[in-house]
């Protein structure tokens, strides 16, 4: 039976991009029904919001949904249609694998891991107090009542709530998708040494959920001796699970090491659905010249058949991309040795060669 699954070209370079990862993954053999439903600046004019209502309603039924790259309008009180995706579905995982592919132009060879970011929680939780307002004050005097350190009066607060549940669900998830993929450590980040009480919670949650995983090594690292970690060994490490805040800033260290956004596929999981999308933004100066690189979303789009259960036809869609990378030839401008290389082809006779590779 044909996977249903919304289909959100989004704005800027994504619907070229889109349609160049919908045409990749036809050509797997895999079936599917699209239910294509519009998001983005776009829209805004006829819907009058950049997240209609009913492509909310058609992820919540489909209960999958790939996404093209969606711009934020600045000034204009609209809020990210990204952030809004997450917030509505409750998708609480962001799944970030970071693999070197032969040919990509890399500082590294054989970086293989995928970072696990808690998606809900931590100083992203968007609770706030600005400095200098009557609620901010509020907030200064009860804390400075509980404690002898003070807050200086006048202090802008971000609060950073931490919970058991919310570290376990996370927690939980890096575990699975570590012995579902075969994978042998799972490294927690924080600074526990630091802020016992919230990133000590998210430890101690680890230490406990690791206990039923025992064919799985847990390793516990500080955020600040991984970030330098990774730069010098980014071979030895493998799944890695982090609060909101340092899963944002190692996520895009990570895809630095492995070729830069071009290259850097993502998910948003959560119990009920699941959207997956590049890790790129829209890119929007190039739009509409059949230039970038679509590589990102069509490997989102191979996560998203492992997703669906289509195992096979994930590896099959990978080692399709790994095979055109590695030649070198028909690939966009950035995967070029220099970036005006005549020779780069566009977004669309990029996904041609994959697609040669999967029907050949
Ligand atoms: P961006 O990722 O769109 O682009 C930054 C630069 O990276 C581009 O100028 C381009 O040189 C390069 N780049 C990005 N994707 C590429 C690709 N596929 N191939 C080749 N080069 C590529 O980031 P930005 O300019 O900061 O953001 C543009 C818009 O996208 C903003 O409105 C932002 O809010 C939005 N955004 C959306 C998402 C999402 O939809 N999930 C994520 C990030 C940013």
């Amino acid at each position: 039976m044909a996977h249903r699954v919304t289909l959100i070209p989004g704005d800027g370079t994504g619907p070229e991009l889109t349609e160049a990862t919908r045409r990749v993954l036809e050509a797997t053999g895999v079936d599917f029904d699209w239910d294509v439903r519009e998001a983005g600046v776009d829209v805004m004019e006829t819907a009058g919001t950049p997240l209609p209502e009913e492509t909310l309603a058609s992820v919540k039924t489909n209960k999958v949904a790939l996404k093209g790259p969606i711009t934020t309008p600045i000034g204009t009180g609209f809020r990210s249609v990204n952030v809004a995706l997450r917030h509505e579905l409750g998708l609480y995982a962001c799944l970030r694998p970071c693999k070197t592919y032969r040919g990509v132009r890399s500082r590294y060879d054989n970086v293989d891991l995928v970072i696990v970011r808690e998606n809900t929680e931590d100083l992203y939780a968007g609770i706030e107090y600005e400095a200098g307002t009557v609620e901010a004050e509020q907030v200064i005097g009860e804390l400075n009542a509980l404690q002898s350190k003070q807050i200086a009066s006048g202090s802008g607060l971000s609060i950073k709530p931490i919970s058991r549940e919310g570290s376990e669900r996370i927690i939980r998830f890096a575990f699975e998708y570590a012995r579902a993929h075969g994978r042998k450590r799972v490294s927690c980040v924080t600074k526990a040494n630091i802020m016992k009480f919230t990133d000590g919670l998210f430890l101690d949650v680890f230490r406990g959920v690791a206990k039923d995983y025992p064919e799985i090594d847990p390793w516990e690292n500080l955020v600040d001796a991984i970030c330098m970690g990774l730069v010098q060994r980014p071979e030895e490490f493998d799944v890695l699970v982090l609060p909101n805040l340092y899963g944002d800033i190692v996520s895009d260290l990570t895809a630095g090491l492995v070729g830069g956004l071009g290259v850097a596929p993502g998910g948003n999981i959560g119990p009920d659905a699941a959207v997956f999308e590049a890790t790129h933004g829209s890119a929007p100066k190039y739009k509409g010249q059949n230039k970038v690189n679509p590589t990102a979303m069509i490997l989102s789009g191979k996560l998203m058949l492992e997703h669906l259960g289509e195992a096979d036809a994930a590896r099959r869609l990978e080692d399709a991309v790994a095979a055109v990378i590695a030649e070198g030839d028909r690939v966009t401008y950035d995967m070029k040795p220099s970036r005006d290389d005549p020779t780069a082809v566009g977004t669309s006779e990029y996904a041609d060669a994959i697609i040669e590779k999967l029907e050949g």
